[in-house]
């Protein structure tokens, strides 16, 4: 199953270019908000199983927003690829991650134009990224998956100078410039995919790839991911995760690259779908 936000209504995609209106074919039993989806995960499911495709509206991809708009928490995870670690100048880590936060101010829908502002140097992160289906309180990872509604594509932009400047990182103001969390197209099942632990993805500037590996190399896979964030904190439906970026950043790079005005960045996860980003000046 794959659920889009079209125009914040949740819908079920259909093919590239139809979809079903939650919302409408459920007779308002769920939706219309992508967040009440989530909120009723299981009852969704089933209910879609069972449904003969009726009435479809047409999926616009420039409609489409991030396919969970208004999550409670949004977690996003550093250092999960060992060689996207070593360009970063770290040790990998052995318990926990580091996690930090993309405040949701930043979401945007699959394809958008991205603002670069006057002395900053932007750069880009290509991960997938997770949404909670099941609330997750102390969950092995052996359970993780059932807690996991689905994946989707994630661009987790950042802007390294507010990143580095100061005494500390200050990753989560300056991942979360407007535009700096785009989602998408869609969320898809874990069902879906041949194996959901082993997807390819990259991302390509101008057409130059300039990330690409798979997620079977994440240090802490997503259900070790879901296992150790609810050791600490509830996870709740709707719930956002960016699970980390492999190599191939700009920052990592001799001579270092950042993105510039004018560049298309165009990111891939095998089985989900593709995000197109053009970034352009400040006025
Ligand atoms: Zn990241």
């Amino acid at each position: 199953m794959r659920i889009a936000n079209l125009d914040n209504r949740a819908a079920l995609v259909v093919d590239s270019d139809r979809a079903v209106d939650i919302a409408t074919a459920s007779q308002g039993r769920f939706g219309p908000g992508l967040q009440s989806v989530y909120e009723s995960w299981q009852e969704v499911v089933e209910w879609a199983a069972s449904l003969s495709p009726g009435d479809t509206i047409a999926l616009d991809r420039a409609r489409l927003g991030a396919p969970s708009p208004e999550p409670r928490q949004v977690f996003a995870i550093g250092l999960n690829y060992q060689a996207h670690a070593a360009e970063s100048g770290f040790e990998a880590p052995t318990q926990l991650p580091p996690v930090f936060t993309k405040y949701v101010s930043s979401f945007a829908g699959p394809d958008s134009e991205v603002v670069i502002p006057e002395g900053t140097t932007v750069d880009w992160e290509v991960e997938l990224v997770a949404v909670i289906g099941r609330t997750a309180r102390r969950v092995t990872a052996h359970d993780a998956w059932s807690h996991v509604a689905g994946l989707t594509v994630g661009q987790d932009i950042s802007e390294r100078t507010a990143q580095l400047r100061g005494p500390a990182p200050q990753f989560g103001l300056a991942k979360s410039l407007p535009g700096f969390s785009p989602q998408g197209p869609w969320l898809v099942t874990p069902d879906e995919l041949d194996n959901p632990d082993d997807l390819e993805l990259g991302c390509s500037i101008d057409g130059e790839q300039v990330q690409k590996s798979r997620t079977s190399d994440l240090i802490f896979s997503v259900p070790r991911i879901v296992a150790a964030l609810s050791e600490t904190v509830t996870l709740y439906p709707g719930d956002v995760i960016f699970t980390g970026t492999p190599a191939g950043v700009g920052m990592g790079r001799t001579p270092q690259r950042f993105l510039r005005p004018g560049e298309k960045l165009d990111s891939w996860i095998s089985g989900i779908g593709e995000l197109h980003q053009r970034f352009v000046a400040e006025d």
